[in-house]
């Protein structure tokens, strides 16, 4: 728990977000700022900002976001129809919430609306 986290803050209550799943490493949220009809984060409670601080134990973090994303996937009813998973790293990966975090991204055709 960071203090100053925005997102840790979400997570024990301080502040509130919009929850689509909870398990005991992650959670996942809807963005604030949608860019797509489905715009959702997927968070590990841990407080770790970016991957280049991982040692080797934390790397089980990225398996634990992968499982709450299909999860959430199919939750949001977007599991079939497809969907972009995004994670910003530093200033110049655009990443704002200093909090690893994996971006879903579905609910169109994102290759149609120029994102990507
Ligand atoms: P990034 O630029 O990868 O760090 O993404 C941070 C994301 O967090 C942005 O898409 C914001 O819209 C989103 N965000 C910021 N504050 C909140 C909040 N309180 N609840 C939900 N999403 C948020």
């Amino acid at each position: 728990m960071d203090s100053n986290c925005i997102f840790c803050k979400i997570n024990v209550g301080e502040i509130p977000g919009d929850f689509v799943y909870r398990d005991s490493d992650t959670f996942v949220i809807r963005d604030i700022a949608p860019k797509a009809p489905v715009h959702l984060l997927v968070i590990p409670t841990v407080h770790v900002e970016r991957i280049a601080e991982f040692c080797c134990e934390d790397f089980s973090i990225v398996s634990a976001m992968f499982r709450a994303a299909k999860e959430a996937v199919q939750i949001e009813g977007i599991a079939e129809r497809g969907y972009r998973l995004i994670i910003n790293q530093g200033e110049e990966g655009g990443q704002e919430v200093p909090h690893l975090h994996m971006h879903v991204l579905g609910g169109m055709h994102l290759r149609a609306m120029g994102m990507g």
